[in-house]
């Protein structure tokens, strides 16, 4: 080739250059990962070869160097790869890579809006991706092949010039001229962030010259692991390997709980390891990070097209080669390949907490408080997962220990089947608890908003299973024997003293003398209470909602106190009242909060009562 030619980017979208400036300028970032890719191709493509015995073997090690030249305004990036012939740069630089990111253009464009934040925004664009940020790129490349060099130069207005290159080494170097309005990808920082982003990981080694002098001694080492952990196959994977691992990518100082190595084959293809983070007790707070990769190179965290939303809430790396990446991501949510991947993965987190739940169950429970939000969500919104774990879901007794599902309801058989007694509050619902523990029945701790949301689900999920608040009825184990007669009286002055005249009075024999009167509230009563204080995130007065409709008092015509009321004289009306009263505040005590109205009178009935005990 002695002359210089010339030629126009001929395709069917006229002003293609100006439309890429603009593009998705959120996204702009990727152009140094789209030019970095292409380099770990070439290399890729170049060994393949001379495995085939097509290409010479070469001595040198495979690399390539990202260089920074602020002064001369260039980012450049250089591989010792396959190199193109002057053919080649002509088929695949101004034919078929022009035309792919046309095409590609369109289809975004046709995306709308909502495509900016989705996966179509990540990856597709290609070599042209490098005019977002550059008014001129060139290219110097020479084949392994042994063809003379050419030398590539354009415009950002799609006018190009090729000509013979003087390049003596095997490779390609693409120089892209930055524009002024877009210095700031002349910034060393911005450039190692976006490489340690998007390169941390590509399989050849890649090496960042910024500029800056090198020390004596100092040697260049590669920004990036060319073979990360899930690269490697899990039984050569050691549990310190693992955890270097996480810090390093998640920078993230606490162990994590556990992990799962997915390692999938034919068909499917893809590898990846997820972390159970340590998380705090609190759903909002869960934060997960997964970070999905395409042969080791970066496309995106958290792809909600490619993983159920509540595995997002884990930290890991997926590797999925197969993936379409390159189509919209209305495409992808009902791709099958894409729905196997999520399935696989969600079928493999199950498989671990029930081989968990079987094999170390020492180590399963002790992590159950840190990984029981993520579970229930995940059983709340996926039946399948529910299906595979619902035999190995814990739950925990109000004395710390944990018991399966399945277990509870096994001993529950005989005196309270297919109920699970659960408190939300041990300190407060104490004499509930007190009173269920006597009779041998074991009490479920929810310690976590989403723990009654669960248990509908689960309700939801187990014909006839029912959860019961401790405070919600009066099980038959806890009733006594003997006559319980209806006291007219007594009901009054109860509903007196509570100041409701409506109020729900019932007598029982309980087993427990020493209690006399108790409140029960139902539970879909309170259920439904709950959901609307969630709806208005704020209570009542004094932080507690008044009493809930469905509210029974129970009185316990087996406690002494409660026959000394109904054995006074009708003379000692005042006496029976006050006494009446200062048993029923106590019942209110033991269920729920006082506001402050009841405090006082508590307080001053209390002060009362001693003084009148000195006399
Ligand atoms: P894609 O990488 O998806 O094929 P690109 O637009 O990024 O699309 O690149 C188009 C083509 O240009 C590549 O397929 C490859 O043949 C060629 N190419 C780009 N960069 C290089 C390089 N560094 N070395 C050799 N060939 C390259």
């Amino acid at each position: 080739m002695n002359e210089k030619q010339k030629g126009g980017i001929s395709v069917n979208t006229e002003n293609i250059f100006p439309v890429i400036k603009k593009w998705l300028y959120s996204e702009k970032d990727i152009f140094l990962r789209e030019i970095v890719s292409n380099a770990t191709d070439a290399v890729t493509k170049l060994k393949r070869l001379q495995s085939l015995g097509e290409a010479a073997e070469s001595t040198e090690p495979y690399r390539i160097d990202v260089i920074l030249d602020k002064e001369a305004k260039t980012l450049t990036v250089e591989d010792n790869g396959i190199g193109m012939t002057e053919e080649e740069l002509k088929k695949y630089i101004c034919s078929i890579a022009l035309s792919g990111a046309v095409d590609f253009i369109q289809k975004y464009e046709g995306e709308g809006d909502a495509s900016k934040n989705g996966i179509i925004g990540h990856f597709g664009l290609g070599f042209y991706s490098a005019f977002m940020v550059s008014d001129t790129v060139e290219i110097h490349t020479r084949s392994y092949t042994g063809a003379p060099a050419v030398h590539w130069t354009c415009s950002a207005e799609g006018e190009y010039e090729i000509e013979a290159d003087d390049k003596e080494s095997r490779g390609t170097e693409v120089i892209m001229h930055i524009t002024d309005d877009e210095a700031a990808y002349l910034e060393n920082g911005k450039i190692r962030e976006m490489l340690n982003k998007y390169c941390a990981f590509m399989p050849v080694e890649i090496y960042f010259d910024d500029g800056a002098e090198k020390k004596e001694g100092e040697e260049a080492k590669p920004i990036n692991d060319t073979t990360p952990l899930w690269q490697k196959p899990p039984s050569e994977c050691t549990e310190e390997e693992y955890k270097d691992f996480y810090r390093k990518v998640f920078a993230d100082f606490r162990e994590p709980l556990f992990q799962i190595h997915i390692n999938a084959d034919y068909p499917l293809n893809f590898k990846g390891i997820l972390y159970f983070p340590r998380i705090a007790n609190n759903y909002e707070s869960i934060e997960g990070q997964v970070k999905l990769y395409y042969n080791q190179v970066f496309v995106a965290d958290n792809i909600k097209e490619v993983i159920p939303e509540y595995l997002l809430m884990l930290k890991g790396v997926l590797d999925c080669p197969e993936l379409p990446l390159n189509v919209s991501r209305s495409y992808l949510q009902t791709n099958s390949y894409v729905a196997k991947v999520s399935a696989h993965i969600v079928k493999k987190v199950a498989d671990k907490l029930v081989a968990m739940n079987r094999d170390d169950r020492e180590t399963y429970e002790k992590v159950w408080d840190d990984i029981k939000t993520f579970v229930e969500y995940a059983c709340m919104r996926d039946d399948k997962f529910w299906n595979r774990t619902k035999d190995a879901l814990l739950l925990k007794l109000t004395d710390g220990s944990h018991v399966t599902i399945k277990d509870y309801l096994d001993g529950a058989k005989e005196k309270h089947e297919n109920t699970v007694y659960y408190t939300t509050d041990p300190s407060l619902q104490a004499q509930y608890i007190a009173m269920y523990e006597a009779q041998s029945i074991r009490v479920v701790h929810f310690d976590n908003m989403l723990d009654t949301q669960f248990a509908a689900t689960v309700e939801s999920k187990m014909a006839g299973v029912k959860f019961v608040r401790v405070d919600a009825d009066l099980a038959g184990v806890l009733k006594g024997d003997g006559e319980t007669a209806e006291n007219e009286a007594m009901r009054d002055l109860f509903r007196k003293v509570s100041g409701n005249d409506k109020l729900t009075v019932k007598f029982e024999v309980l087993k427990d003398a020493d209690i006399p009167v108790i409140l029960n509230v139902s539970e879909d009563s309170r259920r439904m209470e709950d959901m609307m204080k969630m709806y208005r995130m704020s209570g009542g007065q004094d932080g507690m909602p008044d009493f809930p409709v469905d509210t029974t008092l129970i009185v316990n015509t087996a406690s002494p106190l409660v026959q000394k009321i109904g054995g006074m004289p009708d003379g000692d009306g005042a006496k029976a009242e006050s006494f009446a009263a200062y048993l029923y505040r106590l019942a209110v005590l033991s269920q729920r909060r006082f506001n402050a109205k009841e405090m006082q009178t508590f307080l001053k009935d209390s002060y009362r009562i001693l003084g009148e005990l000195l006399q």
